[in-house]
């Protein structure tokens, strides 16, 4: 199994100046699932070798423009230029209601080129094929965002999305053999979302075997992801990495 990190980051100021891309990364085992498809999803798909209708099912963690931009996108790149009906859409429920104005939302249009769409709910377990999806819990504005733990091809994965540390967060990811954690901003604290602080009690808490970071905000012009990940890795004794575009992780 390998992950393939497209775009690692995140915000407004990587969707306006795109220090990192934010197009997300590809979970490839038996099935493959693309991640967070934000801007950039065709660009680096084509710099990376990345064949979209390869692509099985799609995770959409909530409906922020940085995460969800090129959904529509890769539908149709997914379903070779909307010629044949199939794959899988995965997202809470905020994605698929347009009147929430979040910004993104499945259109009836796209809707009709997929096998299937399931909005998903937190604790709510989705068999498919080869993998098990469960929808974890995220505190991310109103957005009613969700997070996953993936089981395929024996391997727990577990998603963080965007979230901000709560209680009863870490209960959720137990046993993970790789955790991808979104950490937009490190030393300054923000709502919504994990600092260094906080992603450091969440992994004291849980203890995957393997975490990796993503989806940095503006803040890492100046700072160091792979800093962060070195400082966490020695607080925590959990062996913490920093993704970076064009990062393929075998696992
Ligand atoms: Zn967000």
């Amino acid at each position: 199994m390998e992950i393939i990190f497209l775009g690692t980051g995140g915000g407004r100021v990587n969707v306006t100046h795109r220090f990192r891309s934010t197009s997300g990364f590809i979970v490839r085992g038996k099935k493959q699932i693309y991640v967070d498809p934000g801007p950039g999803v065709i660009e680096d798909s084509k710099r990376y070798g990345i064949r979209l209708t390869d692509i099985d099912a799609i995770f959409v963690s909530h409906p922020h423009l940085d995460h969800a931009n090129d959904m529509n996108v890769l539908i149709e790149a997914m379903t070779y230029a909307t010629n044949k009906k199939r794959g899988i859409l995965f997202g809470p429920e905020t994605l698929f209601n347009p009147k929430l104005e979040f910004g993104v939302s499945l259109s009836k249009y796209h809707a009709n080129l997929l096998d299937d769409y399931v909005p998903l709910k937190a604790g709510k377990k989705v068999k498919y094929e080869d993998f098990q999806l469960m929808a974890t819990r995220a505190k991310h504005d109103n957005t009613k965002g969700i997070g996953f733990v993936l089981e395929m091809d024996g391997k727990r994965i577990g998603y963080t999305g965007d979230t901000e540390y709560f209680e009863g967060l870490s209960d959720q990811y137990r046993n993970i053999d790789l955790f991808i954690i979104n950490i937009l901003r490190a030393e300054h604290k923000w709502e919504g979302h994990l600092d260094k602080d906080s992603c450091l009690k969440l992994l004291k808490e849980t203890k995957p075997k393997l975490a990796v970071l993503t989806r940095f905000g503006g803040e890492y012009i100046r700072t160091k992801a792979e800093d962060i990940a070195g400082w966490l890795s020695s607080k925590s004794k959990v062996n913490v990495l920093a993704s970076y575009d064009g990062y393929v992780l075998k696992l």
